[in-house]
């Protein structure tokens, strides 16, 4: 069964997640748990992590169906050792916020090289820094998203995620979301059934299909392998309809979060309903 959703507003307090969830018909759903454009947020109180814990039951949602992001000002893999420090710090602040809400993952994007080291130091930087936050933390999965390759970001690459994962200590705590658009314009093509056969081949031999706990659900405004990070509806991209139609009767994206962030989202509830209507 698939779990479609997209990524909603927490505004107004982490507990409305959930319930904007629902009013689009979603069965699973991301959120910042903090301003992801700040360094500090105040600390999560009691009543709204036991009210978040409420409206998701009344979402019908499961913890697991949640894909929480993190920060958007996070580089787990900065050259500055103490940028490097101050982004750990809050990511493991986050990863801490997630455990009080009950869930289980926290997606981030690997980081930045910033053209000042090597992209395997990078890695190598990133990988150190997870497994610190790991020590640190019990219960979440770190969900390492797959990028665009825009800039000097990491992570375009299946490589990139392989190898920060053969480098973490504890595997039960590491996974991989998968962005359709950062794949399509990182250069894994989707659109014909050759196509996603071999690029989802590639991905099982590299990385696993075991490490695979959520995907973000996007077309794409830029072309194949343009490294060029521009989403866009459902169907309207220069991905288009048919990739979707593979992904919701692959039986290897069941029960993970597959979450919408494409950029039109007063045309969520119509894709939501779109997507289910190419099962077969
Ligand atoms: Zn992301
Ligand atoms: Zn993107």
């Amino acid at each position: 069964m698939k779990y479609i959703g997209a990524h909603v507003s927490a505004s107004g307090g982490v507990y409305n997640a959930p319930l904007n969830a629902l009013k689009i018909g979603a069965k699973a759903f991301a959120l910042f748990t903090k301003n992801q454009r700040r360094w500090v947020s105040k600390p999560l109180e009691q009543k709204s992590i036991e009210k978040f814990k409420e409206n998701l039951q009344l979402a019908n949602i499961k913890p697991k169906h949640v894909l929480p992001h993190d920060s958007y000002l996070i580089n787990l893999g900065h050259p500055d050792e103490e940028k490097r420090e101050k982004s750990l710090s809050a990511f493991i602040d986050e990863i801490k916020r997630c455990d009080l809400l009950g869930l289980n993952k926290l997606n981030f994007h690997p980081g930045s090289h910033l053209k000042e080291i090597s992209e395997e130091e990078c890695l190598a930087l990133i990988a150190i820094s997870m497994n610190k936050a790991i020590k640190e933390t019990k219960n979440i999965s770190l969900v390492i998203e797959n990028t665009a390759g825009q800039g000097s970001n990491l992570g375009y690459k299946f490589e990139h995620l392989a190898y920060i994962i053969s480098k973490i200590e504890d595997k039960s705590r590491v996974g991989v979301c998968i962005d359709t658009c950062h794949m399509f314009t990182a250069g894994y093509d989707l659109r014909s059934h050759e196509a996603y056969s071999k690029t989802w081949d590639d991905f099982d031999k590299i990385v696993g299909f075991e490490y695979l706990q959520g995907m973000h659900i996007n077309d794409s405004k830029p072309d194949l392998g343009s490294r060029v990070d521009r989403h866009d509806s459902i169907g309207k991209g220069k991905i288009g309809l048919n990739a979707f139609k593979f992904i919701m009767n692959d039986k290897r994206m069941d029960d993970i979060p597959l979450i919408l962030e494409t950029i039109d989202e007063s045309i969520w509830p119509e894709e939501i309903k779109l997507l289910y209507s190419l099962e077969k």
